[in-house]
């Protein structure tokens, strides 16, 4: 049997996650915190308060310990009003805190955890560097273990939350030679001595704060190791499934919001004798974008769906991650230009959805990566262009 409506919880928790966003995540504060590149100590207050910080971080560790589709529903809805929290609590919750969760030592998960869904501290994830993004197998950064502890040397670059985030997991190869079978993921306390870092100026995205971390001689103790050596690359990659899927709700959330902004201006704005929402030039327009979020949306709570039955979902997740951003920074272009001139001011929330948005069509793999892992899924592993 095949049944798409949300279950009465789902429906009642997508209103009290309205309400909040609605309440908390106004115009002119979203404006600010990304002039300001910065949240501010009272949305981290606000978002802890509601259960939202840690809303998909384990029960023990202080989180809601909620489902797949119960978090896509957060960070569709607060997508909605402010991209970039959205996307705060993804890396929070998914990219890094779901790798801590899963396999820190219950020591540094329960030690560090509790403070993230407080909304006191915030996570980070280091895999790309200076001369490698999509083929991440190929990183340079390497730990070499002496001892009871492991000694870290390279450089990550094109990382969030720099200046943000407290602690993050940082990836390294511990056998160089295996490629991606010698990669371990590392839990990296930013304030470790030997690690310096620095600042993009990024036109999007902003309170995210994306930067590099320099690493020279950076001892980290054993404990610090995540799960077992020479598996990181697993443990990233079905991280990236989850975090991908989440990702594109954000830009389906915030795509809505920006085509809702439009129909309302259509609406009331008057040109040849009647609201521009009569020509059909516009009505068209509108209505390919709704139609394409809305089947893209189904693709995104089937992988949701799908996780939450312990089911693979990577195929899925990948379709969404390549489509999604491109067809939601289509309908925000588009959105503006159905308001026209004032849309091309910051007095509305067009230009800053476009510039936000656009980040994921590269931040956590581009399209044409995207496109390679669901040929894997279709096509089999015997047609992977390249070892
Ligand atoms: C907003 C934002 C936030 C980010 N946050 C983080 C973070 O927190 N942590 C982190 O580790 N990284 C982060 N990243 C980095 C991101 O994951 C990488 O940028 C991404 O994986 C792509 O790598 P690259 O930019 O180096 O592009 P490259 O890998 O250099 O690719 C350049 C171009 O070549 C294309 N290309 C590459 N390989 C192929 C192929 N086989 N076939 C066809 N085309 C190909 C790509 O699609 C792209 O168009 C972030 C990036 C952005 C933009």
């Amino acid at each position: 049997m095949v049944d798409f409506a949300f279950s009465k919880e789902h429906e009642i928790f997508r209103e009290t996650v309205t309400e909040f966003a609605k309440r908390e995540l106004t115009r002119e504060k979203v404006k600010k915190w990304d002039r300001d590149s910065r949240f501010t100590p009272e949305l981290y207050e606000a978002l802890a308060k509601a259960g939202l910080s840690g809303i998909n971080l384990p029960e023990d560790c202080g989180g809601q310990g909620a489902d797949s589709v119960t978090t896509g529903i957060a960070v569709e809805e607060l997508a909605k009003y402010d991209f970039n929290v959205a996307n705060l609590i993804i890396i929070d919750n998914i990219l890094s805190g779901g790798i801590i969760a899963g396999y820190a030592s219950d020591h540094l998960r329960k030690g560090i955890l509790p403070d993230v869904a407080a909304g006191k501290i915030h996570l980070g994830i280091a895999l790309t560097e200076p001369h490698t993004g999509s083929d991440a197998a190929n990183i340079k950064t390497v730990a070499s273990r002496e001892g009871d502890s492991y000694t870290l040397n390279g450089e990550k670059a094109s990382i969030s939350m720099i200046g943000v985030a407290s602690y993050f997991s940082l990836f390294a190869k511990t056998q160089p030679e295996k490629g991606a079978r010698g990669v371990s993921a590392f839990l990296l306390p930013i304030d470790t001595e030997g690690v310096e870092t620095y600042s993009f100026d990024d036109f999007g995205y902003r309170p995210l704060r994306r930067g590099g971390i320099i690493l020279r001689n950076v001892r980290l103790p054993q404990e610090n190791l995540m799960g077992k050596e020479n598996e990181g690359f697993k443990i990233v990659m079905r991280q990236f499934d989850y975090s991908k899927t989440l990702l594109a709700l954000t830009c389906i959330g915030a795509a809505l919001a920006a085509l809702d902004d439009a129909v309302h201006y259509a609406k009331n704005r008057m040109a040849f004798g009647s609201p521009i929402l009569k020509f059909e030039g516009i009505q068209f327009r509108l209505v390919e974008h709704y139609t394409r979020l809305e089947a893209a949306r189904l693709l995104c709570y089937k992988g949701l769906w799908l996780r939450d039955k312990g089911l693979p979902f990577t195929k899925e997740a990948a379709m969404v991650k390549w489509w999604v951003p491109k067809i939601a920074v289509e309908a925000i272009h588009d959105s503006l230009l159905t308001i026209g001139n004032p849309a091309y001011t910051t007095e509305y929330p067009q230009e800053k959805r476009l510039r936000d948005v656009m980040g994921i069509e590269i931040g956590d793999g581009t399209a044409e990566v995207q496109k390679t892992v669901v040929a894997r899924e279709l096509f089999g592993r015997e047609f992977i262009p390249y070892k």
